[in-house]
C-alpha cells in the first residue's frame, strides 16, 4: 500500500481526523539507520507522528520532535515538514530488546517511562516556540495525546503503529490523530473515546486486510467522514548536503581543522538525521583553513 496522508473532517466539522501511511518512509529509515526491530519500531512511531504533527498544522513550516526518554534506545529526534517530509534518528539504532509476553517489543521500556518531550515549532514566517511536557509512557503515541491534550489544549486521540515482519522488513507503518474541534459536546466526546477504545490496533487493522480509508472510519466509529485532502507527498527526505557540512566545518577552530590536516589527513562527517557520509580530502581542508584564516 503507497504512503499517503489523508486530511479529513467528521462529525459536521467537529472532529478533525489526519491519517498517513508511512510504511516506504519507515523502510528508508530502518535501511539508512540499520535499526535493530525495536529501533525501528519506536522510530518508525514518532517519525509517524511527527509526520501527523505537522500535517495538523495550519500553517506552513517545520517541526522538531525530542523524545527524551530514560530507556536504553536514548534520544530519538524527529524534524518533520508541514510539507511532508520527515527525517530522524534513535540515538542507539543497535539496541536488542527480547519480545514481551504478548510477543511484541516493550517500546515503553525502551524509549523510557520517564523523561521528557519537546515539540519545536518553526513556520514560515519566523516565529518558533517550544512546548514541552513529561512522558505520559515512552509508548509515543500516548505521549503525543497527552503533548496535544496539556500543551496544545486540543482533547485527541494519537494512534501509532509499526508492524515488524518476521524477516524484519516493515510491514506496514501508519497512525492518525483525531482532535475534538472547540465546540464539540460530552456527547460526541464520549462517542469518540468509546470507538476509539473499541477498535483494534492500526497493524491489527492493517493485517485484517483494511486500507487507510477504511481504518480511519473505523475508528471514528458511526460518524461519518468527509476527506478534505489526500496526498501521496510524503518522503524520507533529509536536508543536509555536502555545502552544509562545509559551513559546520568552517566553525570549528582552526587547531581542530589543523589536527585533521596533520593527524587524519582528511575528514569524514555522517549527516545524524539520514546517515549519509561526507568524505573531505586533505586539500578541500587546505582550502577551508585558507578561507576561514
Ligand atoms: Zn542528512
Amino acid at each position: 500500500m503507497p504512503d499517503e496522508i489523508i486530511k479529513s473532517t467528521a462529525g459536521g466539522g467537529l472532529i478533525r481526523a489526519v491519517a498517513v501511511m508511512s510504511t516506504s518512509v519507515v523502510g528508508e529509515a530502518a535501511r539508512r539507520h540499520r535499526t535493530t526491530p525495536v529501533a525501528t519500531v519506536a522510530l518508525g512511531r514518532a517519525l509517524t507522528g511527527g509526520l501527523l504533527l505537522a500535517a495538523t498544522q495550519q500553517k506552513g513550516g517545520r517541526l522538531t520532535m525530542r523524545i527524551l526518554g530514560n530507556g536504553p534506545l536514548g534520544a530519538i529526534i524527529v524534524d518533520a515538514a508541514t510539507a511532508g517530509d520527515v527525517r530522524g534518528y534513535v540515538q542507539h539504532p543497535d539496541i536488542e530488546v527480547p519480545v514481551n509476553e504478548h510477543g511484541t517489543f516493550d517500546i515503553g521500556q525502551s524509549v523510557g517511562r520517564e523523561g521528557m518531550l519537546h515539540v519545536t515549532y518553526a513556520f514560515d514566517y519566523g516565529t518558533s516556540y517550544t512546548s514541552t511536557v513529561e512522558l505520559a509512557s515512552g509508548e509515543i503515541g500516548g505521549d503525543l495525546t497527552r503533548f496535544l491534550a496539556v500543551s496544545e489544549q486540543v482533547p485527541s486521540a494519537v494512534m501509532l503503529g509499526v508492524y515488524i515482519e518476521p524477516d524484519g522488513s516493515v510491514g506496514v507503518a501508519g497512525g492518525l490523530i483525531i482532535s475534538l474541534m472547540p465546540g464539540a459536546g460530552d456527547e460526541i466526546a464520549e462517542r469518540l473515546e468509546n470507538s476509539v477504545a473499541s477498535c483494534a490496533t492500526f497493524t491489527e487493522m492493517w493485517r485484517g486486510g483494511m486500507n487507510l480509508e477504511q481504518i480511519l472510519s473505523e475508528v471514528l466509529g458511526g460518524f461519518a467522514v468527509e476527506i478534505l485532502d489526500r496526498s501521496p507527498n510524503i518522503t524520507f527526505h533529509c536536508r543536509c548536503s555536502r555545502e552544509r557540512i562545509l559551513g559546520v566545518l568552517q566553525t570549528l577552530p582552526q587547531e581542530e581543522l589543523q589536527t585533521m590536516i596533520e593527524e587524519d589527513h582528511g575528514a569524514e562527517v555522517t549527516c545524524h538525521f539520514c546517515a549519509d557520509q561526507y568524505t573531505f580530502s586533505e586539500p578541500d581542508l587546505q582550502e577551508l583553513l585558507s578561507i576561514s584564516a
